[in-house]
Protein backbone atom coordinates (compact mmCIF):
# COMPACT_ATOMS: atom_id res chain seq x y z
CA UNK A 1 0.00 0.00 0.00
CA UNK A 2 2.78 2.59 1.07
CA UNK A 3 4.84 2.21 -2.14
CA UNK A 4 1.68 2.79 -4.20
CA UNK A 5 0.85 6.04 -2.34
CA UNK A 6 4.22 6.80 -3.11
CA UNK A 7 3.94 6.55 -6.69
CA UNK A 8 0.71 8.74 -7.15
CA UNK A 9 2.60 11.07 -5.21
CA UNK A 10 -0.04 10.67 -2.03
CA UNK A 11 2.75 11.23 0.47
CA UNK A 12 0.99 13.04 3.34
CA UNK A 13 -1.10 10.57 2.84
CA UNK A 14 1.43 7.84 3.15
CA UNK A 15 2.63 9.36 6.40
CA UNK A 16 -1.37 9.69 8.12
CA UNK A 17 -2.52 6.12 7.06
CA UNK A 18 -1.16 4.46 9.80
CA UNK A 19 -2.43 7.04 12.31
CA UNK A 20 -5.82 6.94 10.52
CA UNK A 21 -6.23 2.69 10.28
CA UNK A 22 -5.59 2.82 14.17
CA UNK A 23 -8.80 5.55 14.35
CA UNK A 24 -10.86 3.80 11.85
CA UNK A 25 -10.73 0.71 13.64
CA UNK A 26 -11.20 2.52 17.47
CA UNK A 27 -13.83 4.06 16.15
CA UNK A 28 -15.88 1.95 13.81
CA UNK A 29 -15.84 4.65 11.03
CA UNK A 30 -17.80 3.93 7.65
CA UNK A 31 -15.95 2.99 4.22
CA UNK A 32 -17.39 7.36 3.58
CA UNK A 33 -15.54 8.74 6.75
CA UNK A 34 -12.54 6.92 6.17
CA UNK A 35 -12.59 8.04 2.79
CA UNK A 36 -13.09 11.50 3.48
CA UNK A 37 -10.82 11.76 6.24
CA UNK A 38 -7.67 10.25 4.05
CA UNK A 39 -8.25 12.63 1.69
CA UNK A 40 -8.56 15.44 4.12
CA UNK A 41 -5.26 14.45 5.75
CA UNK A 42 -3.66 14.42 2.15
CA UNK A 43 -4.87 17.90 1.49
CA UNK A 44 -3.88 19.27 4.93
CA UNK A 45 -0.47 17.63 5.10
CA UNK A 46 0.18 19.58 0.74
CA UNK A 47 -1.21 22.85 2.88
CA UNK A 48 1.06 22.72 5.70
CA UNK A 49 4.11 22.11 3.28
CA UNK A 50 3.12 25.00 0.78
CA UNK A 51 2.97 27.67 4.09
CA UNK A 52 5.95 26.26 5.05
CA UNK A 53 8.00 26.79 1.82
CA UNK A 54 6.49 30.18 1.56
CA UNK A 55 7.43 31.32 5.22
CA UNK A 56 10.60 29.94 4.28
CA UNK A 57 10.62 31.89 0.79
CA UNK A 58 9.95 35.18 2.68
CA UNK A 59 12.94 35.36 4.41
CA UNK A 60 11.54 37.17 7.47
CA UNK A 61 14.42 38.03 9.97
CA UNK A 62 11.93 37.16 12.77
CA UNK A 63 8.25 36.41 13.22
CA UNK A 64 6.46 39.71 14.43
CA UNK A 65 2.70 39.95 15.06
CA UNK A 66 -0.17 42.43 14.57
CA UNK A 67 -1.26 41.09 18.52
CA UNK A 68 1.47 41.76 19.74
CA UNK A 69 1.91 45.58 18.99
CA UNK A 70 1.36 47.65 22.05
CA UNK A 71 -0.67 50.48 19.92
CA UNK A 72 -1.19 52.59 23.47
CA UNK A 73 2.73 52.71 23.72
CA UNK A 74 2.18 54.51 20.06
CA UNK A 75 -0.89 56.55 20.41
CA UNK A 76 -0.22 58.67 16.78
CA UNK A 77 -0.67 55.53 15.03
CA UNK A 78 -4.02 53.88 14.12
CA UNK A 79 -4.95 50.74 15.59
CA UNK A 80 -8.10 50.66 13.11
CA UNK A 81 -5.95 51.48 10.41
CA UNK A 82 -3.72 48.50 10.96
CA UNK A 83 -6.51 46.13 11.36
CA UNK A 84 -7.84 47.31 8.29
CA UNK A 85 -5.22 46.76 6.15
CA UNK A 86 -4.56 43.18 8.23
CA UNK A 87 -7.91 42.09 6.08
CA UNK A 88 -5.24 42.05 3.06
CA UNK A 89 -7.40 44.27 0.42
CA UNK A 90 -3.92 45.89 -0.05
CA UNK A 91 -2.60 43.13 -1.22
CA UNK A 92 -5.73 42.59 -3.87
CA UNK A 93 -5.13 45.92 -5.12
CA UNK A 94 -1.70 46.37 -5.22
CA UNK A 95 -1.48 49.28 -2.90
CA UNK A 96 1.75 50.01 -1.04
CA UNK A 97 2.24 50.51 2.46
CA UNK A 98 5.05 53.11 3.40
CA UNK A 99 5.54 53.09 7.53
CA UNK A 100 7.69 56.39 7.89
CA UNK A 101 9.37 57.65 11.25
CA UNK A 102 12.79 57.68 13.51
CA UNK A 103 14.17 54.25 14.59
CA UNK A 104 12.73 52.13 16.91
CA UNK A 105 8.54 53.12 16.48
CA UNK A 106 7.89 49.81 15.35
CA UNK A 107 7.90 49.98 11.60
CA UNK A 108 9.23 46.87 10.72
CA UNK A 109 7.56 45.24 13.04
CA UNK A 110 4.44 46.35 12.10
CA UNK A 111 5.64 45.89 8.22
CA UNK A 112 6.79 41.97 9.41
CA UNK A 113 3.23 41.40 10.85
CA UNK A 114 1.50 42.58 7.77
CA UNK A 115 3.83 39.83 5.34
CA UNK A 116 2.67 37.20 7.97
CA UNK A 117 -0.97 37.94 7.53
CA UNK A 118 -0.49 37.78 3.80
CA UNK A 119 1.40 34.59 4.23
CA UNK A 120 -0.99 33.07 6.48
CA UNK A 121 -3.85 33.70 3.70
CA UNK A 122 -1.60 32.15 1.03
CA UNK A 123 -0.21 35.26 -0.67
CA UNK A 124 3.97 34.82 -1.17
CA UNK A 125 5.95 37.68 0.19
CA UNK A 126 9.56 39.00 0.38
CA UNK A 127 11.74 40.33 3.14
CA UNK A 128 14.83 42.48 2.36
CA UNK A 129 16.57 45.81 3.26
CA UNK A 130 17.12 48.33 0.56
CA UNK A 131 20.86 48.15 1.33
CA UNK A 132 20.60 44.08 0.28
CA UNK A 133 17.98 44.97 -2.38
CA UNK A 134 20.52 47.52 -3.90
CA UNK A 135 23.57 45.28 -3.32
CA UNK A 136 21.94 42.20 -5.16
CA UNK A 137 21.15 44.27 -8.46
CA UNK A 138 24.49 46.20 -8.21
CA UNK A 139 26.43 42.96 -7.91
CA UNK A 140 24.83 41.18 -11.05
CA UNK A 141 27.28 41.18 -13.39
CA UNK A 142 25.61 40.74 -16.86
CA UNK A 143 21.96 41.63 -17.73
CA UNK A 144 20.12 38.42 -17.96
CA UNK A 145 21.66 38.28 -13.94
CA UNK A 146 19.98 41.61 -13.78
CA UNK A 147 16.61 40.63 -15.08
CA UNK A 148 16.99 37.31 -13.34
CA UNK A 149 17.50 39.11 -9.96
CA UNK A 150 14.33 41.51 -11.02
CA UNK A 151 12.08 38.85 -11.05
CA UNK A 152 12.97 37.37 -7.98
CA UNK A 153 11.51 40.73 -6.32
CA UNK A 154 8.66 41.23 -8.48
CA UNK A 155 7.19 38.07 -8.24
CA UNK A 156 6.19 37.95 -4.80
CA UNK A 157 2.73 39.48 -3.77
CA UNK A 158 3.89 41.40 -1.02
CA UNK A 159 7.80 42.76 -0.84
CA UNK A 160 8.70 44.22 2.02
CA UNK A 161 11.67 46.74 1.67
CA UNK A 162 12.97 48.10 5.13
CA UNK A 163 15.14 50.80 5.85
CA UNK A 164 14.81 53.01 3.23
CA UNK A 165 17.47 55.50 3.84
CA UNK A 166 20.31 54.25 5.28
CA UNK A 167 22.29 54.26 2.52
CA UNK A 168 22.77 56.26 -0.33
CA UNK A 169 22.78 53.91 -3.99
CA UNK A 170 24.76 54.55 -6.70
CA UNK A 171 23.80 55.54 -10.11
CA UNK A 172 23.33 51.92 -11.07
CA UNK A 173 21.39 50.95 -7.98
CA UNK A 174 18.89 53.65 -8.10
CA UNK A 175 18.25 52.85 -12.08
CA UNK A 176 17.71 49.23 -10.51
CA UNK A 177 15.56 50.09 -7.66
CA UNK A 178 13.53 52.85 -9.80
CA UNK A 179 13.38 49.76 -12.41
CA UNK A 180 11.97 47.31 -9.93
CA UNK A 181 8.91 49.86 -8.17
CA UNK A 182 8.00 50.50 -11.74
CA UNK A 183 7.46 46.67 -12.57
CA UNK A 184 5.81 46.00 -8.93
CA UNK A 185 3.29 49.69 -10.09
CA UNK A 186 -0.21 48.10 -10.01
CA UNK A 187 0.91 44.36 -9.60
CA UNK A 188 2.34 44.15 -6.47
CA UNK A 189 2.17 45.26 -3.10
CA UNK A 190 5.29 46.87 -1.28
CA UNK A 191 5.78 47.39 2.14
CA UNK A 192 8.45 50.37 2.61
CA UNK A 193 9.77 51.52 6.02
CA UNK A 194 12.07 54.48 6.02
CA UNK A 195 13.65 56.77 8.60
CA UNK A 196 13.85 59.65 5.95
CA UNK A 197 11.42 62.23 4.26
CA UNK A 198 10.53 62.32 0.52
CA UNK A 199 12.39 65.53 -0.05
CA UNK A 200 15.67 63.70 0.53
CA UNK A 201 14.65 61.10 -1.49
CA UNK A 202 16.99 63.00 -4.34
CA UNK A 203 19.74 62.99 -2.73
CA UNK A 204 18.92 59.35 -1.54
CA UNK A 205 18.77 58.27 -5.11
CA UNK A 206 21.67 60.64 -6.29
CA UNK A 207 18.93 61.88 -8.86
CA UNK A 208 16.42 64.04 -8.30
CA UNK A 209 14.25 63.53 -10.83
CA UNK A 210 14.61 59.58 -10.98
CA UNK A 211 13.28 60.14 -7.20
CA UNK A 212 10.13 62.24 -8.17
CA UNK A 213 9.47 59.61 -11.33
CA UNK A 214 9.99 56.67 -8.81
CA UNK A 215 8.14 58.46 -5.94
CA UNK A 216 5.05 59.09 -8.19
CA UNK A 217 4.63 55.33 -8.96
CA UNK A 218 5.27 54.23 -5.27
CA UNK A 219 2.28 56.33 -4.01
CA UNK A 220 -0.09 56.69 -6.65
CA UNK A 221 -1.76 53.66 -4.93
CA UNK A 222 -0.16 54.06 -1.26
CA UNK A 223 -0.92 53.91 2.44
CA UNK A 224 1.31 56.24 3.99
CA UNK A 225 1.90 55.96 7.67
CA UNK A 226 3.54 58.07 9.72
CA UNK A 227 4.32 57.07 13.64
CA UNK A 228 5.61 60.15 15.15
CA UNK A 229 5.98 58.43 18.56
CA UNK A 230 9.12 57.16 20.57
CA UNK A 231 11.45 54.39 20.71
CA UNK A 232 9.94 51.12 21.96
CA UNK A 233 13.82 50.03 21.95
CA UNK A 234 14.17 52.59 24.85
CA UNK A 235 10.98 52.18 26.68
CA UNK A 236 12.68 50.09 29.32
CA UNK A 237 15.92 51.88 29.56
CA UNK A 238 13.44 55.04 30.34
CA UNK A 239 11.21 53.40 32.76
CA UNK A 240 14.38 51.93 34.58
CA UNK A 241 15.49 55.43 34.57
CA UNK A 242 12.20 56.87 35.73
CA UNK A 243 11.88 54.49 38.38
CA UNK A 244 15.16 54.84 39.70
CA UNK A 245 16.20 50.80 38.60
CA UNK A 246 13.01 49.72 41.05
CA UNK A 247 10.17 48.25 38.61
P1 LIG B 1 11.81 50.35 13.65
O1 LIG B 1 11.78 49.41 12.49
O2 LIG B 1 10.80 51.45 13.56
O3 LIG B 1 13.19 50.87 13.95
P2 LIG B 1 11.13 47.96 15.12
O4 LIG B 1 9.88 47.57 14.46
O5 LIG B 1 12.36 47.21 14.73
O6 LIG B 1 11.39 49.54 14.94
O7 LIG B 1 10.94 47.89 16.70
C1 LIG B 1 12.03 47.69 17.60
C2 LIG B 1 11.68 46.59 18.58
O8 LIG B 1 10.63 47.02 19.43
C3 LIG B 1 11.18 45.33 17.92
O9 LIG B 1 11.60 44.23 18.68
C4 LIG B 1 9.67 45.46 17.95
O10 LIG B 1 9.02 44.21 18.00
C5 LIG B 1 9.46 46.24 19.25
N1 LIG B 1 8.34 47.18 19.19
C6 LIG B 1 8.34 48.40 18.63
N2 LIG B 1 7.18 49.04 18.83
C7 LIG B 1 6.40 48.19 19.55
C8 LIG B 1 5.08 48.28 20.09
N3 LIG B 1 4.34 49.39 19.96
N4 LIG B 1 4.61 47.20 20.74
C9 LIG B 1 5.36 46.10 20.90
N5 LIG B 1 6.62 45.97 20.45
C10 LIG B 1 7.16 46.99 19.76
MG1 LIG C 1 13.40 48.81 11.34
Amino acid sequence: MQPQLKQLGLTQLEKALPALFETARQEQWTYELFLTRAVAAEIEGRDRRAAERRMTAARLPTIKTLEAFDFAFQPSLSERLLWELADLSFVQTATNVLFLGPPGTGKTHLSLALAVKALSAGYSALFTTLTHLAEALDTASYPGLVRQRLRRYTTPSVLVIDEVGYTKLSPGQAHHFFELVTARYEHGSILLTSNTGFSEWGSLLGDEILATALLDRLLHHAEVIPINGRSYRMKDRRETLETGGQK
